[in-house]
């Protein structure tokens, strides 16, 4: 019998992926080098020595304290101990200070001369999220301008609006379009349009700081701003400054009946999210927003509180 634990030691050593061999109670029996230095070097699951740790206490001690990892990792190996699964893995974050990294575990079954083990492996998969990690950011950025696309927009104003909902907090959205975008177009080429709204994302993203807003192009010519924890002052104040901020980018639009320079309209809308309203109606008080600014003229911006028209003031 200690001839093989020998044996099984000598072999696992010379393996890169961090191992470690458990028995049925989860007491560790084997650790390898690899594993060893994994453990002194990240503090994810358990980081001291390994004598006389059980692997599956250690789980349910960092589960209690609410290390979701940790109890994953418990119910998944205690799935293979128990026989339910043949074997069990799972992808984890586990990042330091100054590197991302992330690891697959693996649970393997082992029937070894003098009972049953079971092997947990951690190998790194760091490459491979990195790149997929790069693929979605790709695909929630607008090709043209820069700035998150509408698919991200969906998802970061959901997020967003069950955030404040649960803290009590309100949220504000801006739906800005350009006005007379198509005159823009067909006086100056379709070229010039594309630059103006490389120019309008640009301007955008300075009034989108705090991690609860958002920008994003909405389509064509129309964009929106997710301001989270903001009320309808607040909102105003900002896109104020916004339209203001377009107007004095000085972009020719000799042929606009508003002004010959580009201006755009805003429709705003903000409200306490609550169990009686949901995203879609914060985004419809926006849009019928903007569709009065646009009726009254453009060049300015109308507002919803609540579900009330307030504004223009
Ligand atoms: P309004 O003030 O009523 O909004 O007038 P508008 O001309 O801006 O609105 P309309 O909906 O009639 O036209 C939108 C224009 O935006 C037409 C379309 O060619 C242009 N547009 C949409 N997407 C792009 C784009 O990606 N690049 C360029 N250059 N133009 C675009
Ligand atoms: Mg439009
Ligand atoms: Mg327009």
């Amino acid at each position: 019998m200690k001839d093989s634990y020998e044996f099984l030691k000598s072999v696992i050593d010379t393996i890169a992926e961090h191992v470690v061999v458990i028995d049925n109670e989860g007491e560790i029996v084997f650790v390898n080098n690899s594993w060893v230095l994994f453990g002194q070097q990240n503090a994810c699951l358990i980081n001291k020595t390994w004598e006389g740790v059980n692997y599956l206490k250690e789980c349910d001690k960092a589960a209690a304290m609410g290390d979701d990892v940790a109890a994953k990792a418990g119910s998944g190996i205690r799935a293979v101990i128990s026989g339910v699964k043949k074997d069990f893995y799972f992808e984890y974050p586990c990042h330091s200070p100054d590197e991302k990294r992330w690891f697959m575990m693996r649970v393997t079954p082992l029937a070894l001369q003098g009972g049953d083990f079971f092997v947990l492996s951690h190998h790194s998969i760091v490459e491979r999220k990195l790149i997929e990690e790069e693929m979605l950011n790709l695909s929630r950025i607008d090709g043209l301008t820069g700035i998150p696309n509408r698919r991200y927009f969906d998802e970061f104003l959901d997020n967003e609006w069950k955030r404040c909902n649960r803290l009590g907090l309100p949220i504000s959205l801006a739906i800005l379009d350009l006005d007379h975008f198509k005159l823009l177009n067909d006086t100056y080429g379709h070229q010039a349009g594309d630059d103006c709204l490389s120019s309008v994302g640009k301007v955008l993203k300075d009034f989108c700081k705090r991690p609860s807003d958002l920008c994003a192009r909405y389509g064509g010519e129309e964009f929106v701003i997710v301001y989270g924890d903001t009320d309808l002052d607040q909102a105003k104040v900002l896109v104020s400054k916004l339209l203001k901020k377009i107007r004095s980018l000085n972009l020719p639009n000799e042929k606009s009946p508003t002004l010959p320079t580009l201006t755009a309209s805003i429709g705003l809308a903000s409200m306490h999210p609550s169990y009686k309203n949901t995203e879609n109606d914060l985004i419809k008080q926006a849009d019928k927003s903007l569709y009065f600014v646009k009726e009254q003229g453009r060049n300015n911006l109308s507002f919803y509180w609540n579900s009330q028209q307030l504004g223009p003031e």
